[in-house]
Parts: structure tokens; sequence; C-alpha cells
């Protein structure tokens, strides 16, 4: 029996038409037989608090927060998890008894993706991060919780990899690297964490930081090759793997939080490839 209350969710960002996530959240929905509202608002940088506040006030339970919002999202929330504080961004707001609680689920969606989806071990790994954004800082902690030997993050502008690293200061395996000065280094993941590809360029990576055996990860996704999916693949990586994994991943800890129940995962993400073939 699909309960009859429908609860009231919405995804907020800039840009937002490509964002698949409302028609994860309706699958979640129907596997879990909840009937739920849930559509993508755009939002433009310094108005979340406003549009997040008339949502809440209009009977919204929850939002997933996308680029360039979750510091925004973050500096609005009235509690936060431990993750949110470690990454210092938000992604997932839910609002409970006139409170806004803030959590971020981008890093459990990426390792859950890495190490479930495709069954593989960051243990003593060599991690390359590109990017130091919203999403770039809900992955750190997550994935040096998973051991890698190193975690170097190079961004376009250096300052903000620099002042990621600082939040870390008592972990020496996290350094911040200039773009140009990864030539020659090996890495065994690159994470594709910028928003390049929103605006279909490639981050300024020298493809000798490439080998076949370097894993990349990029964390946008589409129903083509993304940019820097084809780019590593044209570079000879032989595994280069696109965000939707960790995408599903995310929504999935997003809806537990708002509905305490965890949907199956590996049939959405099935679901979503089948319908862009
Ligand atoms: P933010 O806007 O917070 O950060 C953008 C980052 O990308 C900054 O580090 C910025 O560098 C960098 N950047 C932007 N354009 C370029 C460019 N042309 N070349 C190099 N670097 C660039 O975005 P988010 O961190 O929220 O999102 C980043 C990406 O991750 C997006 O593509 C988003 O769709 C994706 N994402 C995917 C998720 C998933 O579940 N698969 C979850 C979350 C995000 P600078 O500091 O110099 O401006």
């Amino acid at each position: 029996m699909v309960e009859s209350v429908i609860k009231k969710y919405a995804v907020m960002g800039d840009p937002i038409s490509h964002s698949l996530s409302p028609r994860i959240h309706k699958y979640f929905a129907a596997q879990t037989k909840k009937e739920i509202l849930y559509e993508a608002i755009n939002v433009k940088k310094n108005k979340l608090l406003d549009n997040a506040k008339s949502f809440f006030d209009n009977g919204g339970e929850g939002l997933n927060i996308t680029t360039p919002l979750k510091m925004e999202a973050f500096q609005m929330s009235d509690a936060l998890s431990d993750r949110a504080k470690n990454a210092q961004a938000v992604n997932t707001l839910h609002y409970i008894d006139g409170q806004v609680y803030g959590d971020n689920t981008d890093g459990i969606g990426l390792i859950k993706d890495i190490s479930i989806n495709h069954a593989l071990d960051l243990d003593g790994k060599d991690i390359l991060v590109l990017g130091a954004g919203g999403a770039v800082r809900g992955i750190i902690e997550p994935l040096l919780s998973s051991h890698p030997n190193s975690l170097i993050i190079a961004n376009r502008t250096s300052e903000k990899a620099e002042l990621l690293v600082k939040l870390f200061n008592n972990e020496p395996k996290i350094k911040s690297c200039a773009f140009d000065k990864l030539k020659g280094r090996h890495f065994d993941l690159i994470i594709n964490g910028t928003a390049a590809g929103l605006s279909n360029e490639l981050p300024m990576l020298d493809q000798n930081v490439l080998s076949a055996k370097t894993i990349c990860y990029d964390l946008m996704y589409g129903h083509e090759d993304t940019k820097f999916v084809a780019w590593s693949k044209s570079c000879g990586v032989q595994t280069a793997l696109d965000g939707l994994g960790m995408l599903v991943e995310q929504a999935a800890e997003s809806f537990h939080i708002w509905n305490g129940i965890r949907p199956e995962t590996h049939v959405v993400i099935d679901a979503l490839r089948q319908d862009w073939q």
C-alpha cells in the first residue's frame, strides 16, 4: 500500500536542468512505496537562504543542494552532522521541527560507488583529486578514511586547494599541488571533482600524469562519456568511470536521512543506464 501523505522534496542548484535527482528519487519512492513530490529548482549563487526558507515554509521536508550552493547550505544549517562539519559543505537539508539539519552524503556516495559497485580498494593507493569546490570538500575525509598512501589536491585557483588541505592539518598524507607541478608524478586514482565538464571543458591536467593503469573517475556523469572520461580513454586509460553510481548512492543516503529507509541502488543505476540506451 502507498502511504497517503505526500512529502515534498527538491534539488536546488545552478545549472539544474541536467539533474537526474528527480528521476532517482522517483525510483526510490516507487521501490519503497512512498508517495513523494521531488522537483528541480534553479537557484542562483547567494540565493539559497531565501529559496530554501520559502520551500520549507510551504511544506517542503528536504532538499538536495548542488553546485554552487553547498557552502551556502552549510552556513544556513541550524545543526550539522559530523561529516558536514568535516566537509564544511552541505548537500542534504532536512527540515524538522522548525530546524534545518545539514548533512553531506557526497563522500559516502563516492566511497560506496568505488568500493562496492566497482570493487576497487583504495588502501595504500596514491590519489589525485582535481578541484576544491563543494563536492570535493565532501569526499576528502571519506577518502582519507579509506587509508590511501597519499592524497593530492590540485585546483585551478590553487589557494582554495591550499585552504582545503589546511582543514586537515594533522594529516601528513594530504597535500595540495599546482596543476603545472604534477608532471612526472604517478597516481593510482585520479578523481575529477571540478565543474569543468558542466561547460564542456577539461581541467588542465597534463596527459603524462596518466598511465594505462591509472583509474580515472569523473564526478560528472551523462548519457555519453563525459569529456574527462572520453579524454582519459583517448590517453590510453583502461578504467575510466563516471559519477552516476556516486550520484545514486549519495541520493540513497539522503533518502535514508529523510525517510529512514535505505533503497536498493544497483537497480536504479541499471535503470538509468538503460534509459540512456
Ligand atoms: P563547485 O562550483 O563548488 O566547485 C567547482 C570546482 O571546479 C572549483 O574547484 C573550480 O575551480 C573548478 N572548476 C570549474 N570550472 C573549471 C574549469 N573550467 N577548469 C578547471 N577547474 C574548474 O562545484 P561542485 O564541487 O559542487 O561540483 C563539481 C562537479 O562535481 C560538478 O560537475 C558536479 O556536477 C559534480 N558532482 C557530482 C556528484 C555526483 O554525485 N556524481 C555530486 C556532487 C557534484 P576554482 O576554484 O578555480 O573556481
